[in-house]
C-alpha cells in the first residue's frame, strides 16, 4: 500500500501544477527574504513575476555548494535562528562543513518524506528498523530514525559501532529492516559469520530487506549483499544540503531505479561541462530545485552525482519520474591515461566475478609519465593458486573489454584489506599532487 497514494500517484499535469504553484511560491518569498537569492537573482536580472511555467526554471542560474558555502546555514531561506530546530552537517570535499538549518515544517517534511521510502521498501507497523548510519551531525542516523517512527515501526538505533552485539540484537528482536551505507551491510555479513550466525536463515533473522546509501555501489555489489543476507537491498538517495535521506528511493515492486519525490523536488539532468540540460535517458549531473522547504532552499542546485532520470511506468503504481543508480559524483571521476573512469564501473567488473571477496582497491600510480592502475582483490578462503592467477586474469580481460584499459590485477590473501564501519575507501591516487 502507498504511504501516500494520493500525491505519489499524480497525472504529470496534475504533479506540474502542484510544482509551479509551489515553485512560484517560493520564488516569490526568497527573491526578497533570502540575502543569497535577492543577490543571485538581481545579478541574473531574474524577477519572479516574469516566472510563467516551469519552463522558466531554465533562465534561472545553476548553483553549486560552493556558491552557497559563505551563505550557509541561514543565508539562503526567510528564516531566523528563532525559526530553527535543528541544524545537521556533511563535511564537505574541500574541508569546510556544510552546515543546513531545518525548521518545524523542514524537520516534519523530512520525516515524511524518510517515511514515504521506508513505505516504499515494504516497512510498515510493527517492523523493527535498525538504524546503523551514523547518529549526529551526518543526516542517515537521525533522518531514519524519525522516519521509521513517523511510519509507526520500532527502531533499533544500533548506529556504527559494537556490531557484534548488533548482529545478536538483530537476531533476539527479529530486525525486518536494515538502514545502512552499503559497505556495511557487507560487514555485518562477515561479522556474522565469525560469530557462527547465518543472516539467510530467516527462522533466526527475519530481516528482509536493507535500505542503502550514502556511498556509491554498483549493481553487482547488490547481488552479493543479497545474497550474503538473504535480503533484498534497495538504494535510497539525498543529500544533506537538499535535506538527507529521503530525496529519491527504489521502490520494492520495480527495484530499478530511485523514484524522485517530486512533488517536493523538481529533478533536471544537465551537462557537466556546459550546464546544459539534457533530456530524460541521458546521462549526466543531476541538478534539485526544493520546492518545500524554507531554511535552506535550493534552486537548480548542483549536486555532482551523475544519473539519469527516466519515466516508465513502475509496477508499484508510482508516478515520479525515477533516477538510475548514481554512477559516481563528478569529482570522483578518475582520469587514467585519457580515459575518465568512474570506481562504480571497475566495482561492477570485479564483484561480478565468482571467487572473489566484495573488497578491494584501486591503486592509480605514474611510472615514467605513464599512469597506472592496479586493481587488489581479496580472494576468498582457501583459493589454490591456479585458480588465483585465472581469476586476475578474468578480470583483467573484463575491465579491458568493458574500458578499454589495461591494468594489473593482484590477489591478496582474504581479509588483509582493512573494513570500514561506514564507507570503505577503495580508491587511493598516488599521483602528483595527489594521496
Ligand atoms: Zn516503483
Amino acid at each position: 500500500m502507498i504511504l501516500n497514494a494520493l500525491h505519489e500517484t499524480l497525472s504529470r499535469d496534475e504533479l506540474e501544477k502542484i510544482q509551479f504553484i509551489r515553485l512560484k511560491t517560493n520564488l516569490e518569498i526568497i527573491s526578497q527574504h533570502s540575502p543569497f537569492y535577492s543577490k543571485t537573482f538581481k545579478q541574473a536580472g531574474f524577477n519572479p513575476d516574469s516566472f510563467k511555467s516551469l519552463d522558466d526554471l531554465e533562465r534561472l542560474p545553476l548553483i553549486s555548494k560552493e556558491d552557497i558555502l559563505d551563505y550557509l546555514p541561514l543565508g539562503l531561506g526567510a528564516y531566523g535562528v528563532e525559526n530553527i530546530s535543528c541544524f545537521q552537517a556533511s563535511s564537505g570535499t574541500s574541508g569546510k562543513m556544510s552546515v543546513v538549518g531545518y525548521t518545524p515544517s523542514d524537520l516534519e517534511l523530512w520525516n515524511f518524506l524518510v517515511a514515504r521510502s521506508l513505505n516504499a521498501a515494504g516497512v510498515g507497523p510493527g517492523d523493527v528498523v535498525n538504524v546503523a548510519f551514523n547518529y549526529g551531525l551526518m543526516t542517515g542516523g537521525l533522518g531514519f530514525h524519525h522516519g521509521a517512527q513517523l511510519l509507526g515501526a520500532a527502531v533499533l538505533p544500533s548506529s556504527t559501532g559494537f556490531s557484534h552485539r548488533q548482529v545478536r540484537l538483530m537476531r533476539d528482536l527479529k530486525v525486518a529492516a536494515l538502514c545502512c551505507t552499503p559497505s556495511f551491510a557487507l560487514y555485518l555479513g562477515e561479522i556474522a559469520k565469525e560469530q557462527g550466525f547465518d543472516f539467510r536463515e530467516k527462522d533466526e533473522f527475519p530481516l528482509r530487506v536493507g535500505i542503502l546509501g550514502a556511498e556509491v555501489w554498483s549493481e553487482s555489489l547488490r547481488v552479493r549483499i543479497e545474497n550474503s543476507l538473504g535480503i533484498v537491498a534497495l538504494n535510497v538517495y539525498g543529500l544533506s544540503e537538499v535535506l538527507g535521506p529521503g530525496v529519491s528511493m527504489e521502490c520494492l515492486e520495480g527495484r530499478h531505479g530511485l523514484h524522485i519525490f517530486e512533488d517536493h523536488f523538481i529533478p533536471e539532468i544537465i551537462n557537466p561541462e556546459s550546464g546544459r540540460p539534457l533530456s530524460l535517458g541521458q546521462e549526466g549531473e543531476l541538478v534539485i530545485t526544493t520546492l518545500t522547504k524554507e531554511a535552506v532552499p535550493l534552486i537548480r542546485y548542483r549536486t555532482g552525482d551523475i544519473t539519469s532520470l527516466f519515466d516508465q511506468p513502475c509496477p508499484c503504481g508510482r508516478t515520479y519520474r525515477r533516477m538510475t543508480r548514481v554512477m559516481g559524483r563528478a569529482d570522483d571521476l578518475i582520469m587514467v591515461r585519457g580515459l575518465k573512469i568512474f570506481p562504480s564501473q571497475i566495482e561492477e567488473q570485479v564483484l561480478s566475478t565468482f571467487g572473489l571477496s566484495p573488497y578491494y582497491h584501486i591503486l592509480v600510480d605514474r611510472r615514467e609519465c605513464l599512469d597506472t592502475l592496479e586493481i587488489q582483490i581479496e580472494a576468498l578462503d582457501d583459493l589454490p593458486f591456479p585458480i588465483a592467477d585465472q581469476l586476475s586474469n578474468e578480470v583483467q580481460d573484463k575491465i579491458k573489454n568493458y574500458l578499454g584499459l589495461m591494468v594489473k590485477v593482484v590477489l591478496v590473501p582474504p581479509k588483509t584489506l582493512p573494513r570500514a564501519k561506514d564507507k570503505n575507501q577503495k580508491v587511493f591516487d598516488r599521483r602528483q599532487g595527489k594521496i
